[in-house]
């Protein structure tokens, strides 16, 4: 069966000298495993080579599900201008493409999720504040896949974060899915301490737009911590992330 999708290239890797086999992430057919032939030939039916975050409208064939699909055609949007000219900006983007490859299925369509990444993908080109919108695009990711913690109460007693109870200590458990207060927290072995700046963040994302760099790193951690129990390994973009390094 031919499909037209918009796509969002998320991994390449070599097949042959002139081949790649191409993972896309599609807004009406979710997550998909193609073959571009002749993709690397000077003349290709899809724009030149694909890199990861090519982006725009695409056919592709597919017989079964379970083999390959065929990439037929690629009509490469503008690619996003700026990435290479910084490189925590590129590795936030690698690392939330990453992400969306781990934890969506194949054929699982996620619209939405799309939308977000491809905006995502836009901002942070655009030199917006990388971290904020890498932490935005993850809270957006957790949701859209159904695994979104508990931000603004103790996932255990449901005592609620807010203004009036600022005197509450906060955690951040994974295996509760959530924030975890000080008088839960003992039955929490793998919490994590939240600052409070940390703590109003994740309960009203708002904030992270004025949030300091300390705030931002320290919500990262945790949800890096947070992917790595759901993934039952360390994101492999995670390390370059959480590096100090020149912060676009
Ligand atoms: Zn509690």
């Amino acid at each position: 069966m031919l499909t037209k999708d918009t796509a969002i290239c998320i991994r390449t890797t070599d097949y042959s000298e002139t081949s790649q086999i191409v993972t896309l992430f599609t807004r009406t057919t979710g997550k998909i495993s193609t073959i571009a032939k002749g993709s690397k030939r000077p003349k290709s039916a899809f724009d030149g080579p694909l890199e990861v975050f090519s982006h725009g409208q695409i056919v592709f064939f597919d017989s079964s599900r379970e083999k390959l699909a065929t990439l037929a055609e690629f009509q490469q949007a503008p690619a996003f201008s700026c990435k290479a000219d910084n490189l925590f900006a590129l590795n936030c983007c690698l690392f939330g493409a990453e992400l969306v490859n781990s934890l969506t299925h194949d054929y699982d369509p996620h619209p939405e999720l799309f939308d977000s990444f491809l905006q995502f993908l836009h901002d942070t080109n655009e030199g917006q504040k990388a971290m904020t919108l890498l932490i935005l695009f993850q809270l957006t990711l957790l949701r859209e896949i159904g695994l979104i913690p508990i931000l603004n109460a103790c996932a255990n007693c449901k005592t609620s974060h807010g203004p009036r109870v600022t005197s509450h200590e906060f955690y951040f458990s994974s295996s509760a899915n959530g924030l975890i207060c000080g008088d839960c927290e003992a039955s929490f072995p793998d919490k994590i301490k939240l600052s409070k700046n940390a703590a109003d963040c994740l309960a009203n994302a708002k904030l992270l737009k004025g949030a300091e760099e300390k705030t931002l790193n320290e919500i990262e951690k945790i949800l890096i911590h947070h992917f790595t129990e759901i993934l039952h390994r360390q994101p492999r973009m995670a390390k370059y992330v959480l590096s100090s390094g020149d912060r676009g």
